[in-house]
């Protein structure tokens, strides 16, 4: 039996709604105390294919959706040139509430925060997750070797590729990577067709 009990409270549900009902309220980490609204994630919960970046921003945190701000809107133009249409995926975070000023979650905040990811994959039961940058990196595939090392190698893992590239804010200070992020779309959009996984 786990001693975490909010892992015994998640085995008993069978949905998102039951998952966000727990989540909305969580005070499990200190980012609790600093953020506005829980950004649980959107999209299809029946979806072949989840997005899943670090942590809400600013914007994020105002409006309880994920991806709405500057990094969420070149996310917009990537699944664009994907051929995707960002309702028929699910794009959620490693945290669900922002970090002060934006720093990088904790590991500390990462593990309390991981039990609703891990749920949230095992309802949508996705075929493919994109991995955007370290943090999810981290808490997915348990790996800190740098994105560039690993883009553009699928890795497959208990019956789910992970596509590993960078997160799409890393473009806000460094123009070059929105060209690389461009390219790592395209090769996304190759495996999904590579692997018959219609969206
Ligand atoms: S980041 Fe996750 S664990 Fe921390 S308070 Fe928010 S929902 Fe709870």
């Amino acid at each position: 039996m786990s001693e975490d009990p909010l892992i015994e409270q998640l085995a008993k549900m069978s949905t998102l709604e039951e998952v966000y009902d727990i989540a909305k309220d969580c005070v499990r980490c200190p980012l609790s105390q600093s953020r506005t609204k829980v950004v649980f994630g959107e999209g299809d919960s029946h979806t072949k294919l989840m997005f899943i970046g670090e942590a809400p921003g600013e914007q994020e945190d105002i409006q309880a959706r994920p991806f709405v701000g500057r990094a969420g809107k070149f996310l917009d133009q990537l699944l664009k040139l994907a051929g995707l249409e960002r309702s028929k995926v699910y794009i959620t975070n490693t945290v669900k509430c922002r970090p002060p000023n934006n720093r990088k979650p904790r590991k500390g905040e990462m593990e309390k925060c991981n039990p609703y990811l891990k749920k949230q994959i095992e309802l949508i039961k996705p075929k493919v997750i994109c991995i955007l940058g370290n943090a999810s990196l981290e808490a997915l595939l348990g790996k800190t070797s740098p994105i560039s090392e690993l883009r553009g190698k699928p890795i497959e893992k208990e019956g789910i590729i992970y596509f590993v590239t960078f997160h799409p804010a890393a473009t806000l200070y460094n123009p070059a990577a929105k060209g690389e992020m461009e390219k790592d779309m395209l090769s996304l959009k190759e495996l999904l067709e590579k692997k018959k996984i219609k969206i």
